[in-house]
Parts: C-alpha cells; structure tokens; sequence
C-alpha cells in the first residue's frame, strides 16, 4: 500500500481495536436500516463498517443526524446486493440505499493515494474513485473523529489514528498535513467551523493556522455545493456558533461577501443583532423541533446589504420603496448565487418578505387586511418582528401588527411558513379578509 507521505502524518503503525465492553456504542442506538444494510453487506461476504459522524456523535453520546455505510463492496457490488438501492456521484461515485425517507450511504473504501487523483492548479481534487483498503480509507477523510469505524463483524471500534484520544480531548484535527488536505477539499475548512460550533470542540492548533489565508480557496468550489455547505451550516441547530467560527477564520467572507462588507461599515449595531437574533430564532425552532425555511434564513443574512442598496435607490435616484427593494434585491441575490447558489424556489420568497416590509408601514384603510391575506405574510411579519427587535424597524409598529391579528384571532407566534426542505404539510389558515 502506498500513502501519500501527507496522509502518513498522523497514521499509526497498527490500528486501535476498541473491543464492545470498552466502548459505549449499543445497537439499540443505530438507526434499524442501518444494521440491516450492515448485515447484509457481511452476509454477502463483504466487509462492512459504521464510519463518520454517526460513529463520532454515538461515543460523544449525541445522536446521529445520519449514518454513513464503509464497505469494501464496490458500489456495483453493493447494487447486486440490495434491491433499494442507487448509484450517485462522479466525482465522488456512492450507493445509496433507500427505506422510505431513509437513505443510508454506502462508500466503498476509498484510496489515499493522491497521486493518481486528478487535481486543479491550486491541488484540488477532481476526481475521488480510486478505490482502496479500509487504512487507507480512513487516511484520506477529514478528521481524526471523522475517522473512526464500528466493525458490524465484532461491535469493535478501529481506530487507524488518534481519533480516539482526540475525542476524548475534545480536539478537532485534520488528518495529514492541513494546508494539503484544504487545498485538495476547501470545503474542509468550513467542515472545520461547522463542527467545532456543533460539538465545541476546540480546533487544533496546526488545522487551525493555515485557515484565514486559504479562505479565498473557496472560490473555486461550486457554489451549488456551498449552497449545501450553508444548509449544513446554519440549519443544523447551530446557526448561532457556526456564524461566529466562520467569521472567526475569515471564511464567512467568502460565502457572504455582501453581508461581510455591511457587517464591517455598520453605522449602528443592529445590522450584527439583526443576523445573531435571526440566527438564535433558527436555531430555537429546531431545538423545539419547528420546521425553518432556509428562505427566512438567506432574507435574514442577506437583509443589511439589501436595505443600503434599496436606500440609495430611493435617495439618490428617487424610487419609491417598493420599486428599490425590487431592483436592489435582483442585484443582491446576483451577487450572492455568484457564490452560494441559493436555488430559485428559495430566492422567490426572500423577494417576497423583502417586498412586503414597506407595506407593513400602512395600517389604515383595507390595506392591512390585503396584507394579512398575502400567503407570504406569516415569514414577512416574523421577518419585521426581528427587525424591531435589533432596532431597526419601529417597534410600536411591530406591535400593532401583532394586536391587529390578535384581534383577528390569529396566532401571532404561529411561525414561519414551512418551505422547502424541511416541508411538512399543514393546513394553513387562511384569515378571512375583514
Ligand atoms: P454530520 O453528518 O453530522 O454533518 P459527518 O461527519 O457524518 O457529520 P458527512 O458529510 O455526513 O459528515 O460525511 C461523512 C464522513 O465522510 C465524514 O465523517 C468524513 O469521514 C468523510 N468526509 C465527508 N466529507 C469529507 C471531505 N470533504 N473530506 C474528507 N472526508 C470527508
Ligand atoms: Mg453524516
């Protein structure tokens, strides 16, 4: 086996075999599918193991988002195997096997000869197929914690670097040497972040250094995949410390350019409560278990920059508010999806909160009631709420639209309309225009 001597960096000689009675993973906590797609890779004759974050938040003792599959099956294989199953990927070829809504994923063992690998002038990895042992599998992911394996043959946990102890240390490391490993994945970087906010971790010394200066790597990731990045980053319950890691390195900068730049020429402090309060609200409605609509979330984050573009519109070329906002949001949003691809089923609605801020101005008349029965108006209220909160809007106004609905019998604290991901379907409620 040849590894690349980057790889060998933190790699020990013989791998640590945790036995079952000296570590805290139980079956009972793995998700059903789970085990039956291990069992049946090991009943066919294949090697298969729990890795990543479902091995990692298992020994922490939290529970899994998702469980992710190791096997040395290739992804043909594991399709011979399992009736349920599909093919994705070419950068980076996968098996998913479906159960209802549950996907579990099922990589074969990956090499970490980078050699071979097909790389960008900056050592970015095009292509991630070459297929290998379960070493260098573990060698070529991203961190130690990352890294770690639960054996369906033996209940045992491997560990073929310092996983383990890093763990237990609450030490986030990369594997290898850092500024490699980021130059091959800039996304890593952001991996970074998001994980030392999800499990406060604090991050090496050696993987943190080089990230500031790499940052600008990002550019060269698509931004479709930094739109998912984002989804992970900041609807994950998290919102709040991802947002500050990321500014802390200098990588919030890359993915948010425009709301950067607002954030660091802010005259008053509310554009920065505006984000933080905004954040703390996505992350309270998922610890509650309340559906979040990433639309909310990007009108948030994205709002400070608007509102000055919409402003000098106004000023300096005398549009009416309405109009500014409209044409000051089709330049924002063609800025931001130059980075972070957000997807139209989501920019539509940010439009629409936006849009419908100076309508809330107008409390007399019949336009209250037109505003009420606008389908966006549910997110366009908690949307002017957080603005009066951070101090921007006016907060006797904020306070009129909640009695005029109380008064209505609505609930003002209903929340957001869920859109996208998240999506449940509710029967809404739909006020009668008075
Ligand atoms: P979570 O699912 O909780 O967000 P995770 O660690 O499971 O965290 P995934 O994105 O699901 O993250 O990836 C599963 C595993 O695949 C990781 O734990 C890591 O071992 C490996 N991995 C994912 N992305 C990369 C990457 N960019 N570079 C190297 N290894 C990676
Ligand atoms: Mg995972």
């Amino acid at each position: 086996m040849r590894l690349s001597r980057s790889s060998r960096k933190n790699a020990i000689p013989n791998p640590r075999i945790i036995p079952r009675p000296e570590h805290n993973i139980s079956r009972a906590n793995i998700s059903e599918n789970a085990l039956k797609v291990l069992y049946r890779l090991k009943k066919s004759g294949y090697q298969a193991y729990l890795v990543g974050g479902g091995v990692r938040d298992l020994l922490l003792g939290r529970e899994p988002k998702d469980f992710d599959v190791a096997t040395d099956a290739t992804p043909e294989q594991v399709k011979a195997v399992f009736r349920n199953c599909r093919l994705i990927g070419r950068r980076f070829r996968l098996a998913h096997v479906r159960f209802g809504r549950e996907i579990i994923e099922v990589a074969t063992f990956r090499s970490a000869n980078f050699g071979k690998m097909q790389q960008s002038a900056n050592g970015m990895v095009l292509d991630d197929n070459q297929y290998g042992t379960i070493e260098e599998d573990a060698l070529r992911r991203d961190f130690t914690v990352n890294a770690l394996y639960y054996n369906i043959a033996d209940f045992s946990v491997v560990d073929y670097s310092t996983g383990m102890e890093d763990l237990k240390a609450g030490r986030l490391r990369l594997l290898g040497d850092p500024e490699t490993r980021y130059r091959e994945d800039p996304v890593r970087m952001l991996r970074a972040a998001r994980f030392a906010a999800k499990l406060g971790f604090n991050v090496d010394p050696e993987t943190e250094a080089p990230i500031s200066r790499l940052a600008y790597l990002l550019g060269e990731v698509p931004p479709a995949r930094l739109f998912e990045e984002c989804l992970k980053l900041f609807i994950s319950g998290h919102a709040v410390a991802s947002f500050e890691k990321l500014r802390h390195y200098g990588l919030f900068d890359q993915l948010f350019p425009q709301t950067e730049e607002a954030l660091n020429h802010e005259e008053h402090e509310f554009p920065l409560t505006l984000v933080f309060k905004g954040l703390e609200n996505t992350d309270r409605r998922l610890a509650a278990d309340k559906p979040v609509t990433p639309a909310f979330l990007f009108a948030v984050l994205l709002w400070e920059p608007l509102r000055r573009m919409a402003e000098r519109l106004e000023r300096e070329e005398g549009l009416p508010p309405y109009p500014a906002i409209q044409q000051a949001a089709g330049w924002v949003i063609a800025r931001q999806v130059q980075r972070v691809a957000i997807p139209r089923r989501f920019t539509t609605p940010m439009r629409e909160i936006w849009s419908l801020q100076p309508r809330f101005l107008h409390t007399r008349g019949k336009r209250p009631a037109r505003l009420l029965a606008h389908p966006r108006f549910r997110a366009a209220y908690d949307f002017l709420l957080l603005r009066s909160e951070a101090g921007e809007a006016d907060p006797t106004l904020a306070a009129w639209w909640t009695r005029y609905q109380e008064e209505r019998g609505l609930d003002p604290t209903g929340g957001q309309k869920p859109a996208g991901r998240r999506r449940r379907r509710r029967p809404r409620k739909r006020p009668a225009p008075s």
